[in-house]
């Protein structure tokens, strides 16, 4: 018999509560982050973007991968996307569900991976195609 943290089953609330807060305190670390790294006269020049970026979601993001400084600080920027992403599936009720075979993913793999949006074995399926 599987242990109990194998099992799939839906996230409880205060579960996801956690994940949720967890994923927005990783976004807001990243921004302090982003910050720090664009140097003050840059920043000035930018600040605008920036803002809408941290406050706007999606369209803010767009506009900030359009820009000069993306490629400076471009992979915490994808991050941040990736948090956008699962707050979405959040808000939907799909957060928690393989994107391939609609099948819980189990809870102690989300718990290391907030951002996983498939099951073991169908990711280790999408590494495999990935690879050929
Ligand atoms: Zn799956």
């Amino acid at each position: 018999m599987p242990a109990k943290n194998q099992e799939r089953r839906r996230l409880k609330d205060k579960e996801l509560e956690n994940i949720k807060k967890d994923l927005l305190e990783r976004k807001r670390q990243l921004w302090d982050e982003i910050s720090d790294d664009i140097d003050e006269d840059v920043r000035e020049e930018h600040h605008g973007l920036i803002q809408m970026a941290k406050d706007g979601g999606d369209r803010g993001l767009a506009e900030l991968r359009e820009s000069t400084i993306f490629s400076l600080i471009e992979l915490k920027v994808e991050e941040i996307e990736t948090i956008e992403d699962a707050l979405q599936r959040i808000e939907v009720g799909k957060y928690g569900r393989c994107r391939d075979c609609s099948r819980w993913i189990r809870p102690a793999r989300l718990q290391v991976r907030p951002y996983a949006v498939r099951c073991r074995s169908c990711q280790e399926k999408q590494e495999k195609i990935e690879r050929i």
